[in-house]
């Protein structure tokens, strides 16, 4: 998932000539449907000179990945300019201005997280709203009015059980939340989603409450087994109007 505004993208899948400009790779985990395109994307930004890309990843997948992108170097016979970064939690990662994302685990079958894309804000304590400019210039000198905001605009899930959204108040007070739903229906029920580390439709339903915060729920990651009208009419049928009506189905093509 591309974010131009913000020169990143989620995860890369199996990557294409059109992502090329972004350089930074924030991947969820190493599953190939999220990450086999790294090596093509590396070696594409080197033949057009382009600075080497900044790869994100959880922890455990950094030595691994390290160890490929040597392997490709071999069979090309080529060194190409990266960077992988084996991330810490908790901790916010610059994106340009007041703009910073936070990784945040998730709950799948390998080692993953998710992202936030955080606002940080400096504003007045509210003890101090009423004062004017000039006695907010005059006692800054000494005190302290003035506290940090932290405002989460997007979250990407990756690939997870719906933990993700219930253990995380972040999660659920970003603005627009790219949430996975690999299964809609009664063939794939929800024990099967969670024992692969999906999320299921009907959890989603069934947790309606942990979405009010959020403006607009982007469903992502559907089983290539459905068709994009049987989806939109799942959503149609389980969720409540009130969600329904700022979800959207977003289909990557695989
Ligand atoms: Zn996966
Ligand atoms: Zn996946």
């Amino acid at each position: 998932m591309c974010m131009p505004r913000f020169n990143l993208m989620f995860d890369i899948g199996r990557g294409s000539p059109r992502l090329v400009e972004i350089p930074k790779i924030l991947l969820t985990h190493g599953h190939l449907d999220h990450s086999s395109g790294v090596a093509y994307h590396v070696s594409q930004r080197s033949l057009r000179h382009l600075s080497g890309p900044e790869i994100y990843c959880p922890p455990e997948l950094a030595g691994p990945l390290t160890e490929i992108m040597e392997l490709w170097s071999r069979i090309e016979d080529f060194r190409t300019e990266y960077t992988v970064i084996g991330l810490e939690y908790e901790k916010l990662y610059p994106v340009h201005g007041n703009f910073f994302f936070q990784p945040v685990r998730t709950v799948h079958r390998i080692p993953s997280n998710g992202y936030i894309i955080i606002e940080k804000t400096v504003k007045l304590k509210p003890e101090f709203l009423h004062l004017s400019g000039m006695e907010i210039a005059e006692r800054k000198k000494n005190e302290n009015l003035f506290y940090e905001s932290f405002l989460p605009h997007v979250a990407f899930s990756g690939d997870t059980q719906i933990e993700f959204v219930l253990d995380n108040e972040v999660v659920r007070k970003s603005k627009i939340l790219f949430l996975e739903c690999t299964y809609i229906d009664n063939e794939r029920p929800v024990e099967r989603a969670r024992k692969w580390g999906h999320t299921h439709l009907y959890e989603i339903a069934d947790n309606a409450e942990a979405f009010r915060e959020t403006q607009k729920l982007v469903l992502i990651h559907f089983s290539p087994r459905y068709r994009p009208e049987q989806i939109r009419a799942a959503m149609k049928a389980r969720l409540p109007d009130w969600l329904y009506a700022k979800t959207t189905a977003f289909f990557t093509g695989g």
